[in-house]
């Protein structure tokens, strides 16, 4: 079968002839792949940065947030049957701390996790891919067109969930499923993770404000205008000057991974306020904060930041079920995140689409 294959620390990207998987054991499940979304990793991979290969390989198959058909299944399966929409989870625990023992290996503590076309494991950038029950998603067919981004709405999913369970933790009176509910929600970097965040966080009836630096007639702030968001033009107000023209944020949530940014951000939050970030910056370059007025305020106003990575199978429950509420809500907009569409034999092309000319690049192996 084909995919697409780079060499970890070099890049050097290629489509190459790889072993079909197949059914070995009686929990595995074997799927199609139809789509895999491009994001900031798979391009940090492709540049040479971070990604691992099999031991004993010199390449790793690329790609994590995958959409694909049920086509084969062990004797012992009852999650999916063939015919089935479904995808696979990212993340292999370690096998060793108690979160991984337990479902959450996306709080694994050993750091000896895997992650497919990441860390260790090939990952869907295939015509097929094989894995055990225990990774597997189903995913209704009403959301079939948008199934490939229910791994990048997991992890937000995530984010969003820990920080209500951590405000309900330490706040009296405050309610993990109200707590969003008319305050104000900065979503910083509107790309899809931005997007789909804004998403998630009016779906809790959040007053969400997304910071980017494009029009304002453009696709993403519009976009986020569909859904009952404000934009924020950057390149306009200062995000120094946010809390005092818009008014403090109770929760940001950070989706540009540009470092610089994710520290003047902090300004913008208020009493009480989280900080999530999710962004993952790929360079190594130093940043000038002014440090005590940050930390004073962190102090101060009882902040909490957060960093937040991955998903478990139970975030990706959730961002099924929100993907649904999204489309019967708004229709077709949550779809038009996804901007471009290549077949996998185009995906020199499909690199050369960046943030200034799509949202989220998706490539095609198959038809729905
Ligand atoms: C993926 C996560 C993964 C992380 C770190 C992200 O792009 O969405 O699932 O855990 O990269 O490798």
């Amino acid at each position: 079968m084909k995919a697409l294959a780079i060499k970890p620390g070099k890049g050097d990207l290629k489509i190459i002839d790889a072993p079909e998987p197949k059914i070995q054991f009686p929990d595995d499940i074997k799927l199609k792949v139809l789509q895999v979304g491009i994001c900031g990793t798979d391009r940090e991979e492709i540049e040479g940065g971070r990604a691992d290969a099999p031991y004993n390989e010199d390449h790793l198959i690329i790609g994590h947030e995958m959409f694909g058909k049920v086509v084969d299944v062990g004797k012992e399966v009852s999650k999916v049957k063939k015919g089935d929409y479904a995808l696979f989870i990212v993340r292999r625990g370690c096998g060793k701390c108690y979160p991984c023992l337990n479902g959450r290996s996306d709080m694994c503590y050993t750091g000896e996790y895997k992650e497919r076309g990441i860390k260790g494991l090939h990952g869907y950038q295939a015509e097929f891919v094989v894995d055990s029950e225990k990774y597997i998603v189903r995913v209704p067919k009403e959301i079939a067109s948008i199934g490939v981004l229910a791994e990048p709405t997991s992890v937000i999913e995530k984010a969003i969930d820990d920080s209500l369970l951590i405000q309900e933790a330490r706040i009296p009176g405050v309610k993990a499923s109200s707590w969003l509910e008319g305050r104000k929600a900065l979503v910083a970097g509107l790309g899809p993770v931005g997007l789909l965040s804004a998403v998630v966080l009016r779906l809790r009836n959040a007053d969400v404000y997304g910071l980017d630096i494009v029009d304002e007639d453009s696709k993403r702030p519009s976009l986020l205008k569909e859904i009952g968001g404000k934009y924020i033009d950057g390149r306009k107000v200062k995000t120094t000057d946010i809390d005092e023209k818009i008014g403090a944020m109770d929760f940001v949530l950070e989706a540009a991974g540009v470092t610089k940014l994710e520290f003047q951000l902090l300004d913008t939050i208020g009493i009480n306020g989280i900080y999530v970030l999710s962004g993952i910056p790929g360079g190594n370059h130093p940043v000038n904060i002014l440090g005590d007025e940050l930390i004073r305020k962190m102090v101060l106003m009882n902040h909490v930041w957060l960093g937040s990575v991955n998903a478990s199978i139970g975030h990706y429950n959730m961002a099924i079920s929100d993907l649904q509420k999204a489309n019967l809500k708004w229709e077709n907009t949550v779809e038009e995140i996804i901007s471009n569409k290549f077949h996998y034999t185009e995906i020199s092309k499909a690199l050369e689409i960046d943030s200034s000319h799509g949202i989220k690049t998706v490539i095609e192996w198959d038809s729905l």
